[in-house]
């Protein structure tokens, strides 16, 4: 399909379901290795940015519904992972502008700036076994997509895989940011939640997008 703002509704629609379905999952890994909340901060963030996607104007523009997600989850979500992820989606958002469509450069752009935000805010690096390892190589391989002619839905397809790929990538390490850094080699064995949620959230976009 084409990426436009019904798109977008349809991937913030996909995220607030997703999250809600694996709250407890998600807290049971922040469990492990954090304070046990990542799952109700997410489930209560994009719970509200569903009951404001309504306040939106029809006509509004992709990058106007994502603006929306960053500052509902920048005022309603407690924790890391609310301005970590609300820096995200304001700098995402602002990448693509007001463009009606997305193409796959149009993607590849607004998943850089997002993850530039989380690392603009966060200082974390590849490796430190946060949200930015499942980040990182979601803008590589969409990217990699683009730039051999993917349509947009192959071109989040590769991200999201990646996205996968690189949240179990954060099990045998020892986190150098956020709470779980306080735990050195407990944390080994361990996934990172924000890590997870970020593949979560990457993979509804390329649902919405089939
Ligand atoms: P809190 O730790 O404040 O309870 P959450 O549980 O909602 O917040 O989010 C925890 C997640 O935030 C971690 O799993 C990690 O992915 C992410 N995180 C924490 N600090 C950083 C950071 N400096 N850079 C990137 N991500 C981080
Ligand atoms: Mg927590
Ligand atoms: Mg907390």
């Amino acid at each position: 399909m084409t990426l436009d703002a019904t798109w977008a509704r349809d991937w913030i629609d996909r995220t607030a379901d997703v999250v809600e379905a694996e709250r407890h999952g998600l807290s049971e890994l922040d469990r492990q290795i954090g304070d046990g909340d990542h799952g109700e901060n997410l489930a209560r963030g994009f719970s509200a940015v569903r009951d404001r996607l309504g306040e939106l104007p029809p006509a509004a523009s992709p990058g106007a519904a994502l603006r929306l997600v960053a500052t509902t989850l920048i005022s309603t979500v407690g924790g890391a992972s609310g301005p970590l992820l609300g820096t995200a989606y304001l700098k995402g958002s602002a990448a693509i502008g007001e463009s009606a469509e997305l193409d796959s450069e149009a993607i590849v752009a607004f998943l850089t700036a997002a993850r530039d935000g989380v690392v603009l805010r966060g200082r974390a690096e590849v490796g430190d076994k946060t949200m930015v390892d499942a980040w990182t190589p979601a803008v590589d391989a969409a990217a990699a997509a683009a730039a051999d002619g993917a349509s947009p839905a192959r071109v989040l397809r590769a991200a999201a895989d990646a996205a996968a790929t690189g949240a179990a990538s954060t099990e045998p390490l020892v986190a150098r940011k956020g709470r779980a850094s306080y735990l050195g080699d407990r944390a080994i064995g361990h996934r990172d939640p924000g890590a997870q949620s970020s593949s979560l959230i990457i993979a509804a976009a390329a649902d919405a997008a089939d």
